[in-house]
């Protein structure tokens, strides 16, 4: 365990997803949006398994965007993805959010399942939310909570505690 600047942990990961998305996929462009809370403070923590957890939480945010965007349903529609953090009660709390597809209520409670997936062969394994759970609760002593609306988006939200 390291104390570790989770801003700035954070802050490099949803870069990291973002120009690793853009990399493969010259014309996506999202908004990334980041909240930070400056007095958060260092946090004690596995960085490397964070940093993972982070990842794979804008790695999907960035593909819920891109297929709601592919789908060319809403005219004007802006792709966005916003970290935040804070600090509540001894606690860090870390919220991924997208403005992306969205999960449909039947789908929501299985994406902690190990190996669910909804994406087509070859795009997802349907591990990373499984690991990423297990990294927080864990190794952690952490939740980690989905909120999500068909065709609005989706919020995780992490806390750790502090
Ligand atoms: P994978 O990304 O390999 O499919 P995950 O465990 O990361 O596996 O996610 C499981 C499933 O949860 C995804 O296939 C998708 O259906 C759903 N999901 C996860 N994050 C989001 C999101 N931000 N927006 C919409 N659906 C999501
Ligand atoms: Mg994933």
């Amino acid at each position: 365990r390291e104390l570790t600047d989770l801003n700035a942990l954070a802050d490099e990961y949803l870069r990291l997803a973002y120009h690793g998305l853009r990399a493969k996929d010259k014309a996506f462009n999202a908004t990334l949006k980041t909240e930070f809370d400056t007095s958060l403070g260092e946090i004690s923590m596995i960085p490397q398994d964070i940093g993972r957890v982070l990842l794979n939480l804008f790695t999907n945010a960035f593909y819920a965007v891109q297929q709601r965007q592919k789908k060319g349903e809403d005219a004007g529609y802006q792709p966005t993805v916003t970290i935040s953090t804070r600090c509540a009660n001894e606690e860090a709390v870390v919220t991924v959010s997208d403005n992306g597809t969205g999960i449909p209520e039947a789908v929501v409670q299985k994406i902690f399942q190990p190996f669910f997936t909804t994406k087509p062969t070859g795009e997802g394994t349907g591990l990373g939310l499984s690991l990423a759970y297990d990294i927080v609760t864990k190794g952690h002593g952490g939740t980690l909570e989905v909120a999500s609306k068909e065709g609005e988006g989706t919020t995780f939200t992490i806390t750790l505690p502090a």
